[in-house]
């Protein structure tokens, strides 16, 4: 049998572009080397707790009132989805000075941005007036038309800005930028490498959109894909690990690791063009070495995922998020953040904004650390275990001092994912958490904009190394998007 569509991996972006290509009435196959789907989305039991991997911030989704690109698309695919929406409830340490809150919503956040500097407030609406016109020209030329300049003069005027050189020029003062940036390890870049377009398209989410949680836990989500993709017609094949794509022909060949080989048209990778072009395609492809050298891998880290014994009111846990950065400048900070023992960190308390996160009178706390250097693949066999524990115990120790809330007795279950836990669950190259790093040029719009000449004959990429960056609605919006394409639709 010859399928239409062969995709290799069931991650977001695979599955996504599965259900796309299946409502279209298209044969598909997905490939999926581990035995359940998800990717970096994905669920673990450890005695009475339940783990999500990831899905801590669900961008993209909105309400009924905040329509998001994520809610619609899943609109489209007939997955109904409970999500609930989630206000900014963090805290921020910045080592040497003192704490600050961010809570309610986006204006709330702007008054306190007023009373940092005078005149804020005014260049925090003008910003938000750019974000909204940067999203309206993306949506044009996401349909693959060209905005016109006299109608999106700022979207042209910052389409080659960093983002830290834009909020200058908006006005804002060096004080208030730092406070802007606090987002910036979601997104994975600091502000003087990510481009402005990026930023303002993250922004855009955070004040518009708003940020949700789903009602389920990660797995759920993804089992549900699952079964809308196998009720149209999908078809899945778990424990099937591809090992080379055969792309001579009009028919390409997939084969797995377990000796069984595929025919379809067209292959999809969800996994990044460096790992399908060094490992599954022995033949050389033009220009593929300079295209990818272009590309920047995005970072690793190690998250720490803690049960606790006690009730997070009883702990003295209140808020949804907790910060600590070595600096809120972002430029600065990064340099702190290619070796390991860096002190920049995020906790997540979900049962702050999930009754359902874990059992009764229990509390799930999860600690994450980014790294942008390939640092673990130094590490000696021998040293890897003690490492990971010495990180993890670090960084509950410098959660403990900084926020003076005592975790470490409750401590009822603990697991510990490293760079080589993410390259082992997902292949992604140095176990990286964000695919391919948005930074300067190489942003969406560029992205968007050279997606046809990159793209090689029968051969197609979705997902967080493709176009719009990690994160699960970027990921599931590209297996749409791309998919579109390929059916020829806007
Ligand atoms: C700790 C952590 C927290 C996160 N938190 C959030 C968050 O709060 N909000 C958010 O939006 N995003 C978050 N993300 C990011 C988000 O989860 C990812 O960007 C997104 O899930 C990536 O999806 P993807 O389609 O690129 O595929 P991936 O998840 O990378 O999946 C790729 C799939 O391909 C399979 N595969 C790989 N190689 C092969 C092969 N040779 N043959 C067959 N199958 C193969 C893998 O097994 C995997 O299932 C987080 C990520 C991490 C790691």
């Amino acid at each position: 049998m010859v399928y239409d569509y062969i995709i290799v991996g069931a991650g977001m972006g695979g599955i996504s572009a599965g259900i796309n290509l299946a409502i279209n009435n298209k044969k598909v196959l997905i490939l999926e080397k581990n035995s359940l789907p998800g990717g970096l989305v994905s669920t673990f039991k450890k005695g009475r707790f339940e783990f999500d991997t990831s899905g801590y911030d669900i961008y993209n989704y909105g309400d009924k009132e905040h329509i998001g690109e994520l809610q619609k698309i899943l609109s489209k695919y007939k997955v109904n989805i409970e999500t609930d929406i989630v206000p900014f409830n963090y805290i921020v340490k910045e080592e040497k000075k003192d704490t600050f809150k961010v809570k309610g919503s986006f204006e709330e956040f702007i008054v306190d941005l007023e009373d940092i500097k005078f005149g804020s407030a005014m260049q925090a609406t003008t910003l938000a007036k750019i974000t909204k016109e940067i999203r309206w020209a993306m949506d044009i030329i996401l349909k693959g038309d060209i905005p016109k300049e006299e109608d999106y003069p700022r979207f042209y005027k910052y389409l080659d800005y960093m983002a830290s050189d834009a909020l200058l020029e908006i006005g804002f003062s060096k004080e208030v930028i730092k406070r802007l940036s606090i987002w910036w390890l979601d997104v994975g870049s600091p502000l003087n490498k990510l481009s402005f377009i990026d930023f303002c398209l993250f922004l855009e989410k955070l004040i518009f959109k708003k940020n949700a949680i789903f009602d389920t836990k990660n797995l759920d989500f993804c089992l549900k894909l699952i079964k809308r993709y196998q009720k149209v017609g999908g078809k899945i094949n778990y424990n099937s690990w591809v090992v080379n794509i055969d792309m001579e022909d009009n028919i390409k060949l997939v084969e797995t690791k377990d000796g069984h080989s595929y025919k379809a048209k067209h292959v999809i990778c969800d996994v990044s063009r460096r790992l399908v072009f060094k490992d599954l395609i022995k033949k050389e492809i033009k220009d593929v070495n300079r295209l990818e050298n272009a590309r920047t891998i995005g970072a690793n880290g190690v998250v720490i995922y803690l049960g606790l014994n006690k009730n997070y009111q009883d702990l003295g846990l209140e808020y949804y998020k907790y910060y600590k950065f070595t600096t809120l400048d972002s430029t600065n900070n990064i340099k702190y953040m290619n070796s390991l023992g860096h002190n920049t960190w995020i906790a997540y308390v979900p049962n702050v904004v999930n009754n359902n996160a874990s059992p009764k009178n229990t509390t799930i706390l999860v600690l994450k650390q980014i790294y942008f250097s390939d640092v673990f693949n130094n590490v000696a066999i021998n040293e890897y275990e003690k490492l990971k524990n010495d990180i993890a115990d670090s960084l509950i120790s410098d959660f403990e001092e900084t926020y003076k809330i005592d975790i470490r007795e409750y401590i009822e279950e603990i697991a510990i994912s490293t760079p080589f836990t993410v390259e082992r669950l997902t292949s992604n190259v140095n176990g990286t958490m964000y695919g391919y790093m948005l930074k300067g040029y190489d942003n969406a719009i560029h992205r968007i904009l050279s997606y046809e000449d990159e793209e090689i004959e029968g051969l197609s990429f979705v997902g967080a190394s493709s176009i719009f960056g990690s994160g699960i609605d970027n990921a599931i919006i590209s297996g749409f998007y791309i998919t579109n394409k390929l059916l020829g639709r806007k």
